[in-house]
């Protein structure tokens, strides 16, 4: 028994090692998919040990096998006329609990097995948040840095003439992701409405003037910093007084910035794909502005220092080696590794509280867990976002829109009843158990909470 899942029983441990050999043979070179994969395999297979209707309706071979994946090309023309290529996905992992629901990624890293695994985690996030959402995921490997407006108007297009067959209000809902923000969703849906002559909700993320819900563009930054601080408040901790380091400087970043430094806290960092920035005095709101003007006026953080003394900007590092109490990853996947995890261990931090999806690397999130340091797993934690677009759809369907306060209360709610679902299953199990020191085990519960709730919905359909 490897040191990796000691916690897990012998019989559960040879079960999970079948299951991951039958999956990288059937999947090879989709190293994303398949670390995802792997996290949830361990707790699962121990959850369903004793459990034989799980087993044999072989639930979570089912759901590690996408719906369907499609794939396209995107022809587009850029401002000097010439014919550019590019390829678009939609991968529909699960619709068990209700329409496919996922973002749609824009960026030069995107492949097959980045998608799958975003469906994947996708699945058990929309599951977790409590709403009758499925798990999907979608994009192009298109890189819009540099782009004009023109241009991603006519990549716009392009995707959508392609992707408007395989999606529908109650069909697939896609929303934005990495490099899709509201420029491309408004490009996005005009598309669909020009070629459906039909006004619904098949996106959201959508502006306020036309269907758009309040509190989704900052839902999942601000719903990180509520998970957050339910998992301070069950350690008998509060979140005023702390100071955390943050990577990332996009949607999830900065709206985690802005309101963990609302509640009290003292943000350290914020980074982008060139360096980051340590300003000891913290980030507040005004400054996080800055950034936001900076980064969407094609700006650089480096320029940071010279509009705000005493701080200082780190070219081509990462954060995690400064100080504090909190880790927030809000950047991209498996961007927090093992020596990440050591620096943050040796600092003695309490929590890492994902924002991005898959932010720790397999052994970070073991050191981390084993060394009793709190960890808040993306598909729990940055579940916010998803949330609101649920609710996004049901005002869409119910031609309302819903006061900011409602949707500020939805969304405190939903991310304490996420928390809870994690403690439920996350209890007195985990790691750290093994050293003494026994922590709710959040991956864990994160993993179960939302398996089981998408497995009994399988289970009633049978075999199909
Ligand atoms: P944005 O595009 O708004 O911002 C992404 C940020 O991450 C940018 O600062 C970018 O830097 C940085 N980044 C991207 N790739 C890398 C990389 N390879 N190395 C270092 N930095 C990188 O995206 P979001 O904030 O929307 O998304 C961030 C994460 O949160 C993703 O994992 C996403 O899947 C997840 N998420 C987002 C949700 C949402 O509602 N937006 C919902 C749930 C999860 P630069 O500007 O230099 O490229």
């Amino acid at each position: 028994m490897t040191q990796e899942n000691a916690h897990v029983s012998d019989s559960s441990t040879s079960d999970v090692h079948a299951f991951m050999e039958g999956l990288r043979k059937r999947n090879p070179h989709q190293d994303e998919f398949i670390q995802a994969v792997e996290e949830v395999a361990e707790n699962v297979f121990d959850f369903v040990a004793n459990k034989p209707e799980y087993q044999d309706a072989e639930i979570m071979r089912r759901i590690a096998e996408p719906d369907r994946i499609v794939s396209f090309r995107v022809c587009w023309q850029d401002d000097e006329g010439r014919v550019r290529v590019e390829r678009g996905w939609r991968v529909q992992n699960n619709n068990a609990i209700g329409p496919y629901k996922g973002g749609l990624r824009f960026h030069e890293s995107v492949n097959e097995s980045v998608l799958k695994f975003l469906a994947f985690e996708q699945t058990f996030k929309n599951a977790l948040t409590g709403l009758p959402m499925g798990g999907g995921k979608g994009g192009s490997n298109f890189n819009p840095k540099g782009k004009s407006d023109a241009e991603i108007m006519r990549f716009c297009q392009s995707f959508m003439t392609e992707l408007y067959r395989h999606i529908g209000p109650d069909v697939d809902v896609p929303a934005g992701d990495i490099g899709v923000g509201a420029r491309e969703i408004g490009f996005l849906f005009g598309q669909y409405k020009r070629i459906r002559n039909e006004w619904h909700g098949v996106l959201t993320g959508k502006g306020l003037e036309y269907g758009g819900s309040p509190v989704r563009t900052e839902s999942t930054g601000y719903g990180v910093v509520y998970f957050l601080r339910e998992m301070l408040r069950e350690e008998d901790r509060e979140l005023d007084g702390m100071s955390a380091v943050i990577s990332g400087a996009g949607n999830v970043a900065t709206h985690a910035a802005e309101k963990f430094a609302e509640l009290g806290g003292k943000v350290l960092t914020l980074s982008d794909s060139k360096g980051f920035i340590h300003d000891p005095d913290g980030i507040d709101a005004k400054k996080v502005a800055w950034i936001r003007q900076q980064k969407s006026s094609g700006g650089s953080l480096s320029d940071y220092p010279e509009q705000f003394s005493g701080s200082e900007w780190h070219e081509g590092k990462k954060p995690w080696s400064v100080g504090c109490d909190i880790a927030l990853p809000c950047a991209t996947q498996n961007e927090l590794d093992i020596d990440a995890a050591k620096s943050l261990i040796d600092n003695e931090v309490l929590a890492v509280c994902e924002g991005a999806n898959m932010p720790t690397t397999a052994d970070a999130s073991h050191a981390l867990r084993s060394n009793g340091v709190l960890l808040g797993p993306g598909k729990a934690a940055n579940a916010g976002g998803v949330a609101v677009s649920g609710l996004e759809m049901s005002q869409n369907a119910g031609r309302r829109t819903w006061s900011e306060d409602r949707l500020q209360e939805e969304l405190c709610s939903i991310m304490k009843d996420i928390h809870r679902t994690c403690v439920e299953h996350g209890e007195g199990t985990g790691p750290a158990c093994e050293e003494g020191e026994c922590k709710i085990d959040y991956v864990k519960g994160a993993n179960v909470g939302g398996f089981k709730k998408v497995a009994d919905a399988m289970l009633a359909f049978g075999v199909v």
